[in-house]
């Protein structure tokens, strides 16, 4: 009797599990309709490249006509990779990875640096330049580095690396952020902060902005900020092309003409900064 009894319950219980199953485990099917973003844009010719508007010598604008040393660096890599239709889509250090995720723009090249929690997020090509993180004040103020900004309001673009840093390089200082570099040239000039806090060359860009001798550079850059052009999470066949093509160009000297031409002998930005690719064997 009890084993008719365990029989009927172990048949019940089989019975019942197998009804409630709905979880098929049998493997999906593929999705044979994905096209990689490099697949997309190569068959169509034309790229929607997020570009800065107002942080020369990087990305900003001459009356209608985009310029900089990335306009000058993602024309030439475009060029290699056979994008030759390229419309630039104004972006700012908060916005532009959004624009990415969104499809509004389906490259970035921004001054932007690669940075770990960024990489979660985004793609990054390898380095294609590098900066370092400092301070510019009035000509007029005491501060020298980071280390005099106790007490002091520091005034930082929104979505850039460069609050987080003063934040922890100088705990006691009061970060302001401003939503673009056209902002913070004005509010560093009208002595609503005591300093400005971006990368060096961007730095020079707005004192270069300012009327001539208001501005300086305070201290040298205490950080490292490698420059990379971004693309959407998990398109590493267009990641790949982009890091291909700068190597191209490193390797013919393409790459150097170009920064020569921003940050050389004849220029404003003369002897700031040099930069070395680290190219991968074949
Ligand atoms: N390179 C820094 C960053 O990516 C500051 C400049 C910028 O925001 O574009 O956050």
């Amino acid at each position: 009797m009890k084993q008719l009894l365990f029989l009927t319950i172990t048949c019940l219980v089989l019975l019942l599990s197998s009804c409630g199953n709905t979880t098929h485990r049998t493997h999906l099917p593929q999705d044979t309709t994905h096209t990689s973003d490099l697949t997309r844009l190569t068959a169509s010719g034309v790229v929607k490249v997020g570009i800065k508007v107002d942080a020369a010598p990087f990305g900003y604008t001459i009356g209608s006509i985009n310029a900089g040393y990335d306009v000058d660096v993602i024309v030439a890599v475009c060029s290699r990779i056979g994008l030759s239709n390229i419309r630039f889509v104004p972006v700012t250090s908060s916005n532009r990875f959004d624009l990415l995720q969104s499809g509004a723009v389906d490259i970035v090249i921004a001054s932007t640096s690669i940075t770990r929690s960024r990489e979660a997020h985004v793609d990054f090509s390898i380095p294609y330049f590098q900066d370092g993180q400092g301070l510019l004040t009035a000509t007029t103020s005491d501060i020298t580095s980071y280390q005099d900004l106790t007490d002091k309001k520091v005034g930082c673009v929104t979505g850039a690396t460069s609050a987080g840093i003063i934040s922890k390089v100088a705990p006691s200082s009061t970060v302001v952020l401003f939503p673009d570099y056209t902002a913070l040239t004005a509010a560093l000039l009208e002595k609503e902060i005591d300093a400005a806090s971006s990368d060096s060359l961007i730095l020079m860009g707005m004192q270069n902005a300012a009327p001539s001798g208001r501005l300086h550079l305070a201290g040298p850059i205490f950080t490292t900020e490698p420059y990379g052009i971004a693309v959407r999470e998990n398109q590493s066949d267009l990641r790949d092309a982009l890091s291909g093509a700068l190597q191209d160009m490193w390797d013919a000297g393409e790459l150097q003409n170009i920064i020569d031409i921003w940050f050389g002998p004849a220029t404003k930005y003369k002897g700031n900064l040099s930069f070395t690719m680290t190219t991968l064997p074949e």
